[in-house]
């Protein structure tokens, strides 16, 4: 079958893998002209790296991989940790360690993976046509290219998904903005083996290890959307928000070097919808369920939407647009939870008004490592990748 996917992200890209794995004759084309992913990093935990490691790339993965092995959230003002635990219990149930990655290096795989001459980049897709046989897809540039199944993985802003929601479905303010970056790992922020957070005035601070020596640094600001930023401020906005924390904060802003790495990116999602495909046509990753980046999940839950869709076109023959529709029965929900509890951990953290977010510090206190494990075990135990029960007690 010809395939075509709009998107080389981890969710296009992933899912070229898959499916030219089965045997089909898979395209990708995406707009940008050169690969360069917004975000520094990201943690890929157990459901997501186990989809990689069905697409044969566990060894790649694990190098690319830092060795997070406890975690810890801290005072901010005051530098008091108010817990920390192993995170080893995620790896003894779910059967596979979570990996931070830096976003470049996983993009990177996968496209190669994929195989580079087979993506076509600087395209952008405008326009999409099935005439119930095959669906023409017209790029800016006037080209047009024809498939049985297209793929719209592009994205938070998808024009796929207009396509085949028929319109209408817009993106939510989460209320804060995140700063990003990778720097040299340094213990005067955090263990180097430990996913430290600093908390405070519903603002967090938190770096993750990931491969050659690094941390991944996430940093959010409870902000109004749409405020003026300019990339020659650097990382002013962070110096009036944190200047007044603890050392280790100030230890992470000293290593920043905005010249090397740094992203200022708003965060929106979008509130779960249920329709996702249309004849042979059908989005995939953030265009079908864009996430708030809090529980870290949004390029985990694409690696799922791979999985099962790759599954469902390897072993489904009633025709394209039935298999499709299988894809969406199967996913929609999973997506949904996670989009939701994404949000729900959002507002805890971001203190956007109430008591919750000091009810949060206090549990915090008291934390002996079970509830929070708890909640990331349990974002992992519903996915498809566990095939209904690969999660031990
Ligand atoms: C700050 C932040 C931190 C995050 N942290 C994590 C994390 O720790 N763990 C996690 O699992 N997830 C995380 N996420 C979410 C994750 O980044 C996304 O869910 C994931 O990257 C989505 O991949 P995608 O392939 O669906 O979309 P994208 O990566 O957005 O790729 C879409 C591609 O489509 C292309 N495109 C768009 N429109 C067109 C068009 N018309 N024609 C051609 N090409 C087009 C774009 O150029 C782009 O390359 C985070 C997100 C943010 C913002």
């Amino acid at each position: 079958m010809r395939i075509i996917i709009i998107g080389a992200g981890i969710g296009g890209a992933s899912a070229g893998i898959a499916l030219a794995r089965l045997g089909h004759e898979v395209t990708i084309y995406d707009r940008m002209r050169e690969n360069k992913p917004v975000g520094a990093a990201l943690s890929l935990w157990s459901n997501g790296v186990k989809v990689l490691n069905w697409l044969g790339l566990s060894e790649q993965v694990a190098e690319l991989g830092g060795l997070m092995d406890t975690m810890s959230y801290v005072d901010g003002l005051t530098g008091e940790t108010m817990c920390a635990f192993s995170l080893a219990p995620v790896t003894e149930r779910t059967g596979q360690r979570p990996y931070p990655v830096a976003r470049a290096d996983l993009q990177m795989l996968l496209m190669e993976t994929f195989g580079l001459d087979k993506i076509h980049l600087n395209m952008k897709m405008v326009g999409i046509e099935d005439d119930g046989e095959e669906v023409t897809v017209t790029f800016a540039n006037g080209e047009t290219a024809t498939c049985d199944l297209l793929i719209g993985a592009d994205g938070a802003n998808s024009i796929t998904r207009d396509y085949v929601t028929g319109g209408g479905i817009e993106r939510k303010y989460s209320g804060y903005t995140n700063f990003n970056g990778l720097v040299a790992a340094d213990p005067r922020v955090g263990p180097l083996d430990r996913w430290t957070t600093y908390v405070g005035e519903g603002k967090r601070a938190a770096v993750m290890p990931v491969a050659g020596d690094r941390f991944y640094f996430f940093v959010d600001v409870p902000q109004p959307d749409g405020l003026p930023y300019d990339k020659s401020e650097g990382i002013a906005p962070l110096r009036e928000a944190f200047g007044h924390w603890t050392g280790g904060v100030q230890a992470l802003l000293d290593s920043i070097d905005p010249a090397v790495s740094f992203n200022r990116v708003e965060i929106w999602d979008i509130d779960p919808f249920h329709t996702w495909v249309k004849g042979r046509v059908a989005i995939l990753g953030d265009a079908a369920h864009n996430t708030a980046p809090d529980i870290g999940q949004g390029a985990c839950s694409a690696l799922e939407d791979t999985f099962v869709l790759s599954i469902m076109l390897g072993s489904n023959t009633i025709s394209i647009e039935d298999t499709l529709k299988r894809y969406e029965h199967s996913r929609t929900d999973r997506a949904a939870d996670l989009v939701l509890k994404a949000r729900k951990r959002g507002e805890e953290t971001h203190d956007y008004g109430g008591d919750l977010t000091e009810s949060w510090y206090a549990s915090l206190r008291k934390e002996s490592g079970e509830n929070v494990l708890r909640g990331i075990i349990g974002n992992i135990v519903d996915s498809p990748i566990n095939l209904g029960g690969a999660v031990l007690d």
